[in-house]
């Protein structure tokens, strides 16, 4: 349920509406907007039927609204206008696309800072690198761990690249966010609800994955948790999903970013080397999530592909890593945005 402020309500309006929230148990959590003022009812107001006349009763109160979907906080019903959520000066979900790149793991300092030097002269404005990795194989290469995020805090000072980097356990989330500028949950951690939890707790802002099987729905209840939280910070990307077809790693969803643009005011980007898991895809479906309208995109980047110890068949080399930005600042520029 959300309450909609008249355009000229007085504090004291406001404070009242927020009490009689209170008074029954549930948070109410205001949202000042440019265009109007709501508060959004969190909680479960089904055993309480004469809630609606009540706050529609309330002095300084235009409409009292129901919304339809189960999720509240991360709904475009909820705030209309865009979240804009800034790493450090990097924005997402204004109008300039951001592109996030680097190693699908941190393997050494070497090979780091490289390639955080070299996917910022092509015009990436994040840095990524795992550094706890969530393998299928327990027998698979499974980060460096803390040396790992030490890594990445060397690659931060070199080039002064904002930093992302993923955590896959809630007893992890204070260690990471100590030296990562960015957290992100993986596809595989979606619902890992006591994380998404934790997350919601975090200081940093979130790139939350769509789980492998996870409904648009069902992922925008995995940020609902994070929201409920306090972290308003989310960022949502697009990875793919499984589906029957096997000729690629996973199918890129690109339906689900203009979907998921209009159903939440969160910021969506495209993860076209987890979604296709091939090399030659990664071009090409990194052009779609721009033109589908995608606020940015996540690469995987490494100086030798392959030798690379986790998903070496889907990590570009710096050259083919410069050539997609080149190819995807077109597009933008005929969508009238900027990278
Ligand atoms: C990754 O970004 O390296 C990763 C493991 O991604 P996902 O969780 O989408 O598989
Ligand atoms: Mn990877």
């Amino acid at each position: 349920m959300i309450v909609i402020m008249e355009k000229d309500y007085l504090k004291k309006d406001l404070n009242l509406v927020i009490d009689r929230i209170h008074r029954e148990g549930l948070r109410a959590e205001p949202i000042i907007g440019v265009e109007r003022t709501v508060v959004a009812v969190v909680g479960d107001i089904t055993e309480i039927p004469e809630m609606k006349s009540n706050l529609e009763e309330t002095p300084g109160v235009a409409e009292v609204q129901r919304i339809s979907t189960p999720y509240k906080l991360s709904s475009r019903q909820v705030q209309k206008e865009d979240t804009i959520v800034d790493v450090s000066g990097v924005k997402f979900g204004a109008k300039n696309i951001v592109v996030i790149a680097g190693p699908c793991a941190v393997e050494s300092e070497k090979q780091t800072v490289e390639t955080a030097i070299a996917v910022k002269k092509s015009g990436a404005k994040v840095l990524r690198g795992g550094a706890f990795k969530p393998r299928a194989s327990p027998y698979s290469f499974q980060g460096l761990e803390k040396e790992g995020l030490k890594i990445l805090s060397k690659a931060r000072k070199e080039t002064g690249l904002p930093v992302a980097t993923e955590v896959i356990s809630p007893e992890d989330v204070e260690l990471v966010s100590e030296y990562s500028d960015i957290l992100q949950i993986g596809a595989r951690n979606a619902q890992n609800f006591p994380l998404l939890k934790k997350c919601g707790k975090a200081k940093r802002p979130i790139i939350l994955k769509r789980g492998l099987g996870e409904t648009i729905e069902e992922w925008l209840l995995s940020a609902e948790y994070i929201l409920e939280g306090g972290n308003k910070n989310v960022i949502l990307c697009e990875r793919g999903i499984r589906t029957f077809e096997v000729a690629t790693r996973f199918t890129l969803d690109i339906d689900a970013i203009p979907l998921t643009k209009n159903l939440s005011h969160l910021p969506v980007i495209g993860d076209p080397s987890h979604g296709t898991g091939k090399r030659i895809l990664v071009k090409p479906v990194a052009k779609a999530c721009i033109a589908a309208g995608a606020d940015g995109l996540i690469i995987e980047v490494h100086p030798n592909p392959e030798q690379a110890k986790s998903d070496s068949p889907q990590q570009l080399n710096f050259s083919e890593f410069e050539i997609l930005m080149r190819e995807v600042r077109k597009i933008a520029r005929a969508d009238g945005r900027k990278l």
